[in-house]
């Protein structure tokens, strides 16, 4: 079967496209969100979903969320006896995922169309193939996620037709499309965002505000206590989305701390962030040429959008009230699926296009003549223009800056500087020319292809002989070679993974000792029931154990609700 797959910073969904539309599949808790976090027990078997994120409060040096940030950079986490790169944990995360759509439905998962967001650059979207592979699947087709948001959207609204803005603040990622559906034709204008703006951020500067007013450091802070805080001010987070104000209570550096915050305060706080937002939705209807009276609707998505400061900002932006018809953690999942379905090519999208941009301006590094003979180097050239039609092929031709040249070393960056030192390199490579040969009769063509997937292939040719060149991009060393890629395989089968039938008696646990972390009052009760709750399970009685988990599910939630006291 192929699968729709939304791996998400925060969180991730899989499904399928079935008989009545996209079909989320639930995990091993009956959730169709599983917490994208990786922890690792003391027998070093590897914890996905709910429990890991559990485990972030109780055991910090053993478990890690928000990966998804470092895609397409070699960045090593040390978890218990493990060490992974990002597209590691990603490839944990998917295995996860895998498995309890394998549970579910009985059937195999060959292959996944997995969403990423637009503004991914090319290192990012092949570590996430490369994830895929690591997981043991095929994954030819990636979509972006304002895209599939918008595909769901879209699909819903079949007879309709018109042109939408999908705003997607997820918790690490800001993305910003505008597409026109059109007959069942589904074409995206333009997509903008912004990598390292999300939900997590105003976490953040929520957090710093805190820390500010109560004179702290979070470095001052023991690692459990920032991780039980981290929690808090998330929960503070979500119920000033609710209400108008919250409050919260918590003990550090051994003395109880008080902070009530209301919406303008929040507003306060987070207004550089929400300055930031503007950028990406300016720059998207500049490009698709559109005033905000040309939109028919404004979609948001993405969980980070239910703050209210969303809403507001685009009304004031737009003119308008935001729509809100989806459920902002699911559209991007349920895209993804219909992705999957049409890659299968089910019958009821068979007359579905789709068509997509190229989120970033892509060129070469050239020297310009400033006059006198003298050459400035670093000025961007660009070959595939942002926000062109995809599949893309371009080509442009250059001169070697001397006569007699043999070699030229070509540059390729991403970006939208003039200068290349203020874009993102991709990758370079070396052709050689003939020699003796003057500069104006030694021309080079260089071939820029962006495909549906986001990735970009790049050819040089000496026109003078004929003699082809391809960038190797693998040589990146954010992206793994073939042979690395192999030998990660391997060691990520010989891995143990925590038992899916186990799941509910591991969140059980792991709940338990984040409520032991963050409640010293309620420490004696939850050491008494975490010990017979182990013994218990000893027993391996099945109906035993659902009795017992079922009381400690009660006090755990009773412990929770009482909060801080
Ligand atoms: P991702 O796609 O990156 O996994 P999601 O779309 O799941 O992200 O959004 C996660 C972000 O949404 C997190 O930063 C989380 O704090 C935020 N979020 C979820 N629900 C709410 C809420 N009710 N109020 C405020 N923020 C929320
Ligand atoms: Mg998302």
């Amino acid at each position: 079967m192929i699968v729709g797959i939304d791996l998400g910073t925060t969180h991730s969904l899989i499904g399928r496209y079935g008989p009545d539309g996209p079909q989320l599949i639930p995990n091993a808790l009956g959730s169709l969100l599983t917490p994208s976090a990786v922890s690792v027990d003391d027998q070093d078997r590897i914890i996905v979903g709910s429990a890991a994120r559990e485990r972030l409060v109780s055991h910090p040096q053993r478990s890690v969320a928000a990966f998804k940030r470092w895609m397409g950079s070699d960045r090593v986490t040390a978890l218990g006896g493990h060490r992974f790169r990002p597209e590691e944990l990603s490839a944990l995360i998917l295995k996860s995922l895998i498995a309890d759509a394998e549970a579910a439905t009985g059937e195999k998962v060959v292959e996944a169309v997995i969403s990423v967001p637009a503004y991914f650059s090319d290192s990012q979207r092949k570590a996430t193939r490369i994830a895929g592979e690591l997981a043991g699947i095929k994954v030819e087709r990636l979509i972006n996620e304002p895209t599939a948001a918008a595909l769901a959207y879209g699909l819903q609204q079949r007879d309709g037709g018109g042109r939408y803005l999908v705003f997607d603040l997820g918790g690490g990622t800001f993305d910003v499309s505008i597409l026109e559906l059109f007959e069942g034709i589904m074409e995206v204008h333009a997509s903008a965002g912004d990598n390292f703006l999300g939900g997590e951020d105003f976490s953040r500067a929520l957090l710093e505000a805190f820390l500010d007013e109560h004179g702290l450091s979070a470095d001052a802070l023991a690692a459990g206590e920032r991780a039980v805080l981290q929690r808090r001010i998330e929960g503070l987070k979500h119920d000033l989305a609710l209400g108008t104000e919250a409050a919260l209570e918590i003990p550090l550096a051994g003395q109880a701390r008080a902070w009530r915050i209301d919406e303008a305060g929040f507003a306060r706080i987070c207004d550089p962030l929400v300055q930031r937002l503007r950028a990406p939705l300016e720059r998207a209807m500049r490009d698709a040429k559109l005033n905000p009276g040309q939109l028919d609707e404004i979609v948001l998505v993405g969980g980070a959008s239910r703050m209210p400061l969303c809403a507001r900002l685009v009304s004031r932006m737009f003119g308008r009230l935001p729509l809100r018809h989806l459920n902002p953690d699911e559209a991007i999942g349920a895209g993804a699926c219909i992705a999957a379905g049409m890659k299968t090519r089910h019958e009821s999208l068979e007359e579905v296009i789709l068509t997509d941009v190229c989120p970033h301006t892509l060129g070469v590094s050239t020297a310009q003549e400033v006059g006198n003979g003298r050459f400035v180097s670093g000025t961007f050239s660009p070959i595939i223009q942002r926000n062109s039609t995809v599949p893309v092929s371009r080509v442009e031709r250059y001169y070697p800056i001397h006569d007699g040249q043999k070699v030229v070393h070509i540059e390729v960056y991403q970006g939208e500087s003039p200068r290349v030192q203020n874009n993102v390199l991709l990758g370079n490579l070396s052709i050689e020319l003939p020699p003796n040969t003057a500069s104006a009769d030694n021309p080079l063509d260089i071939r820029f292809t962006y495909d549906v997937n986001g990735l970009l292939q790049v050819e040089a040719t000496a026109v003078a002989t004929g003699r082809k060149r391809d960038l190797v991009l693998e040589k990146n060393p954010g992206v793994l070679s073939v042979e690395e890629i192999r030998a990660r395989i391997a060691l990520l089968e010989q891995i143990k993974i925590h038992p899916r039938d186990q799941q509910e008696n591991l969140l059980m646990i792991a709940r338990a000792e984040r409520l032991y972390e963050e409640h010293l009052w309620a420490r004696n009760a939850l050491q008494d029931a975490l010990l017979q709750f182990r013994q218990i399970l000893e027993s391996q009685d099945p109906r035993l154990i659902a009795e017992h988990r079922s009381h400690f599910g009660e006090l755990l939630a009773r412990i929770e609700t009482q909060g801080y006291a």
